[in-house]
């Protein structure tokens, strides 16, 4: 049986898979079972930041995996402790504390369950708890029941009716829409501040301090989804920061780049005081409130300290600055119609395409016709959305690799 039958025959059909068999990989290089060798600009969906195989990472591994694997969050963990002490003090730069989780959605979903505890901690008028969370069209924030009622698209919660309750959708970057979706029982505003998987939209500046200022005046949480956007991978460590720097949100998500293809999400809670005598925001997320079996266990984590010490130490976020002007330089210079936008900031980056320039067969998107001839000449890269696909090469690429993939898709557009 060949892997895409024993696939079809064994694993639930939940994605649509290219038949590639990726088997091995260096850096921004992945090779498949033919031995047909593709630049790899998908890197797991902005998972694998160092790119593949990176020798600090597999070390790092190594090394965690012969002392100790797993032991319970009923103990101390170092790396834990080292992980959420760097991600505070070097990347975020705030007051908070960090919970681990294995995954973008779970690390949503505790966003969402801190914002419910506060809507018990500061309630309505008449005392009922606050409790909806403000989210926006072609938002995505994973799979989970909370993710789905959380994301801004029909298509991931059709069939999985009743949602949970508590969400509501606003067209991204309208403030007036976002200003008359507030009610007395909203608690929380969660936004990506570049949606990645929604097609690469941009947070305006002045949606992100629109957004501030009316959770200032309405008591509600900031919430940031940097599950894609985060840890250099938009040239900065927070996303946000590249559009609005002075924000200070309440809470951050993040997973994907993080732990450069080990499973681990994460989010942070600000150590604020609420209202005038606090308690703390963090605080109250306290004993029992939240677990996971697995979450931050000393491999992971171990794994997660090399990538980020790696991203901080090499300055990867001024790479991926650096690597977006030269391929929005190259990109401006071909002058093809088809290419109608480059938006997006670092090396998440999505080129928008004219759809009525390309032949589209029957249940395909212009995106997916354009991703696999790109592949065929050997560049992998996601679609994002019907008529975009996003550049997420490994935060480390270099110039020539930069310009390797840049030529494939110059012959693969210019040729329609
Ligand atoms: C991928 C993604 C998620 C979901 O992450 P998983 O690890 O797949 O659960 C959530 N939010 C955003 C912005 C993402 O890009």
């Amino acid at each position: 049986m060949t892997t895409p039958e024993t696939f079809q025959q064994f694993v639930l059909p939940t994605y649509g898979r290219f038949p590639l068999v990726p088997v091995r990989g260096e850096g921004a290089r992945l090779w498949d079972d033919t031995g047909k060798s593709y630049l790899d600009f998908c890197t797991g969906i902005a998972v694998c930041s160092l790119g593949h195989a990176h020798p600090r990472l597999t070390a790092a591994i190594r090394e965690q995996a012969g002392m100790l694997l797993h032991v319970s969050n009923l103990y101390q963990i170092p790396q834990q402790a080292e992980l959420a002490r760097a991600i505070v003090e070097d990347h975020v730069g705030l007051p908070g504390k960090v919970f681990f989780s294995n995954s973008g959605a779970e690390a949503n979903d505790g966003l969402v369950k801190t914002a419910r505890r506060f809507g018990h901690k500061r309630p309505q008028a008449d005392g009922s708890p606050r409790y909806e969370v403000i989210t926006f069209n072609q938002s995505f924030h994973g799979r989970t029941l909370g993710g789905i009622a959380a994301t801004g698209q029909d298509k991931v919660k059709e069939g999985f009716d009743p949602m949970l309750p508590g969400f509501k959708h606003v067209p991204f970057n309208d403030i007036m829409a976002l200003e008359e979706a507030i009610s007395s029982e909203t608690v929380a505003i969660l936004l990506e501040p570049i949606q990645g998987e929604g097609g690469v939209n941009v947070a305006t500046t002045e949606f992100l301090s629109a957004i501030a200022k009316l959770c200032k005046q309405h008591d509600l949480l900031l919430f940031f989804d940097e599950v894609q956007t985060g840890f250099g991978r938009c040239g900065d460590s927070c996303a946000w920061r590249t559009i609005s720097y002075d924000l200070k949100p309440d809470g951050i998500s993040w997973a994907k780049g993080m732990g450069g293809g080990v499973p681990i999400g994460a989010f942070w809670i600000s150590d604020r005081i609420i209202g005038d005598e606090g308690p703390s925001l963090s605080s109250l997320m306290g004993p029992g409130s939240h677990g996971s079996t697995y979450g931050g266990n000393p491999l992971v984590c171990a794994a997660s300290l090399a990538v980020l010490d790696e991203i901080t130490e090499k300055n990867l976020a001024h790479n991926a600055r650096r690597q977006e002007q030269r391929i929005r330089g190259i990109i401006t210079a071909w002058d093809l119609p088809v290419i109608t936008e480059v938006r997006g900031k670092g090396l998440l980056l999505g080129i928008a395409l004219d759809a009525s320039m390309i032949e589209v067969p029957e249940g395909k998107t212009a995106a997916l016709v354009i991703v696999t001839k790109l592949m065929e000449k050997g560049l992998l890269v996601p679609p994002a959305g019907p008529a975009c696909f996003r550049l997420l090469p490994p935060l480390n690429v270099t110039d020539a690799e930069v310009d390797e993939a840049l030529a494939i898709i110059h012959e693969v557009l210019s040729s329609l």
